[in-house]
């Protein structure tokens, strides 16, 4: 089976994309859906050449379509790689960094990228600086080094999790090209549909195809998305080497998922924003945070760099943490776990989790706002709100 070679690309809306890339060819009784394809060896005949599938660590012809939709939708010339997880898509990022560099990381970056930034910090094979990423002129001078050693890598992720800290991409990406750092930009809270960071200057975006791409809570998955030839090789060259690769049911059903992208994230975003201003109004609230309210710091830069402010807010809570869990625990509608992304809404009190970094309020409450109802979500929120102020 062949694919259409992205005929696509530029022509199309990216709502249209998300439908229409990725389509095997069209020819008399074709599938219109790629199909799964299990095997973990190929027919080989002479030499094995570059572009030979050969053996199934090094490719399956179910991830080529979900590889290819990526890179149409961030506005890449080569095709994406997914990984087995997004973890393992920034364990290969993270593999860039020649050894004894330096890497430039915001403080609130997603908990599993800092925690593996920090061990091989720690064993030595690079320099990490963590930085406030909304503050730029930190960053910057984390970059050129103030007399030591250059930063060799810029690691960003805006607006940040779950702090929602939104840093000036274009001006950092300028930057980290000037003292020669690799950008890697992580896009998962945003989508390809709200920001577009090689556009904006990142030489690398990386996905949790977990969260929104595959958008159901059913898959594990991530993904990197890049036009440079030299890095996509060497990162290609790390899933084959290291093995951290997507089994084809996965890559499959993220590619389902991806069909309705568009309009999971009009809604979500839609019903984020109307939720965010309610929350704002009530007094069971001491501060939200989303880009998307007018007052919040980073809405100025996010409406410069974004196509909408996303679906994740975060809340604290009057009262605490003991408040904080009595509303989670109050809520019926609205799940309680980790993770974001899904069509169902999640709720969860990140301090929970012991290797939170402190600096993350104790009543901090982050929302990934699904797309059911809006005047249902709103009315379980404010019931549990509620129960906790009058109590
Ligand atoms: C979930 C997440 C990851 C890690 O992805 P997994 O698929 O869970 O391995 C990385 N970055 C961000 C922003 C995430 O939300």
């Amino acid at each position: 089976m062949t694919h259409e070679p992205s005929p696509h690309a530029g022509a199309l809306s990216p709502d249209t994309l998300v439908v229409a890339a990725g389509r095997p060819a069209r020819v008399h009784d074709a599938p219109v859906n790629p199909p799964i394809v299990l095997s973990s060896t190929y027919v080989g005949t002479g030499t094995v050449v570059d572009g030979d599938r050969a053996y199934g660590r090094y490719s399956n012809p179910t991830w080529d379509p979900l590889e290819e939709t990526l890179a149409e939708l961030e506005g890449a010339t080569l095709p994406g790689l997914v990984f087995a997880s997004g973890l393992a898509a920034v364990s290969a990022a993270l593999s860039l960094i020649p050894a004894g560099g330096v890497l430039v990381m915001p403080r609130h970056t997603y908990q599993g990228a800092l925690v593996m930034a920090q061990e091989l910090a720690e064993k030595g094979l690079f320099t990490l600086r963590t930085v406030d990423v909304a503050d730029t002129d930190e960053v910057i001078a984390a970059l050129t080094g103030a007399g030591e050693r250059a930063a060799s890598m810029l690691w960003l992720e805006s607006p940040t999790n779950p702090m929602l800290e939104v840093a000036d991409l274009r001006v950092l990406c300028r930057s980290a090209q000037a003292v020669g750092a690799v950008v890697v930009t992580d896009n998962t809270f945003s989508t390809p549909l709200v920001q577009q960071p090689l556009e904006l200057g990142s030489d690398v975006v990386l996905h949790s195809v977990t969260k929104y791409l595959a958008g159901h809570s059913d898959v594990v998955l991530g993904a990197i998305v890049t036009s440079d030839p030299d890095l996509r090789g060497r990162l290609h060259h790390h899933r084959s080497i290291h093995g951290a690769i997507a089994g084809p049911f996965e890559a499959w059903l993220a590619l389902r998922g991806l069909r309705t992208l568009a309009l999971r994230v009009e809604r979500s975003q839609q019903t984020a924003l109307a939720l965010a201003l309610r929350l704002e109004a009530h007094d069971g609230v001491d501060r939200v945070r989303f880009p998307g309210l007018e007052s919040d710091p980073g809405h100025a830069r996010a409406r410069a760099q974004m196509n909408g402010f996303g679906s994740i807010l975060c809340i604290e809570v009057a009262g605490g943490a003991a408040a904080a869990e009595g509303v989670v625990a109050a809520l019926r509608l609205w799940t309680p776990a980790t993770s974001l992304g899904g069509v169902e809404s999640l709720i969860e009190r990140r301090r929970r989790h012991a290797n939170e970094p402190d600096s993350v309020p104790e009543n901090l409450l982050r929302l990934s706002v699904g797309i059911e109802n809006a005047e249902d979500l709103w009315a379980d929120l404010a019931q549990a709100l509620d129960s906790v102020v009058s109590r």
